[in-house]
């Protein structure tokens, strides 16, 4: 066992035995597993990002048929052809973007609510869009049940961003694009950062890692990602 190993696994235990985040459920064990294996094994340091991930009841985003699979390695289909993200790829993108308390987000794609829920447990200025209008509706609701009340779930076109409350300093895109958002960089504050899946709909993508130094702009390829596309203008 390696030394950063064993610190991992005293910060989690600290992290599990302080009443602070510790949520037990029967998905407890799988859920600390998934944040072990998945997640910490394969790069992700972050304290912040692996206590978020490990206090949001992933289960609670997906339909009951697959509960058990809820923890599982791989997206989930949510309804209307759309999915939840792999947990690794949520984490991954919210280590990118550096997100911290305090900090303001924009999510492009609320699917089930689970991504803005990780974000909610980071900072309390989460602000997501989602163009379906039965997933924004029960987004809405599901994010309101768990406790998630600060979130602002907004049905649109994503595309455009949320003017009214730029900027953000970090912009997480959870559906592919052919390109970058002009909207989103804009709505982007100095030092902010986005993350996107770009590439073709129903391809291999790339995850891209926007920055905004001094008024300019710089990307990063991060990693090959398979995303469902982003649609427009419903
Ligand atoms: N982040 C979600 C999963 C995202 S799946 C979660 O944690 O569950 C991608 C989502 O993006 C889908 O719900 C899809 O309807 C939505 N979407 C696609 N195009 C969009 C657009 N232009 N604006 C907003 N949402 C969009």
């Amino acid at each position: 066992m390696n030394v950063q190993l064993i610190w991992f696994l005293i910060g989690l235990c600290q992290i599990i035995y302080s009443n602070e985040i510790q949520v037990q459920d029967e998905y407890s064990k799988q859920r600390f597993d998934m944040v072990k294996y998945q997640i910490q094994e394969r790069g992700i340091h972050d304290t912040t990002v692996l206590k978020a991930m490990l206090k949001v009841q992933r289960h609670r985003f997906v339909s009951e048929k697959y509960h058990h699979q809820a923890y599982a390695d791989h997206p989930l289909p949510i309804g209307y052809g759309q999915t939840i993200s792999q947990p690794y790829i949520v984490a991954l993108m919210t280590e990118l973007v550096e997100l911290k308390k305090g900090k303001k987000v924009l999510e492009i794609g609320t699917g089930s609510g689970y991504q803005a829920a990780v974000c909610a447990e980071i900072t309390d200025s989460v602000f997501t869009i989602e163009i379906i209008k039965e997933l924004a509706e029960s987004a809405i609701e599901r994010l309101e049940k768990l406790g998630y009340t600060k979130v602002k779930v907004k049905n649109a076109d994503g595309y455009y961003g949320w003017k009214e409350y730029a900027p953000f300093d970090a912009i997480i895109v959870t559906a592919a694009a052919e390109h970058i958002p002009p909207p989103l960089i804009e709505q982007l504050s100095e030092n902010g950062k986005i993350v996107i899946p770009v590439g073709h709909p129903y391809q291999v993508q790339n995850l891209m890692l926007v920055e905004k130094k001094k008024g300019k702009v710089s990307t990063k390829n991060i990693i090959p990602v398979r995303f469902v596309p982003l649609t427009r203008g419903r």
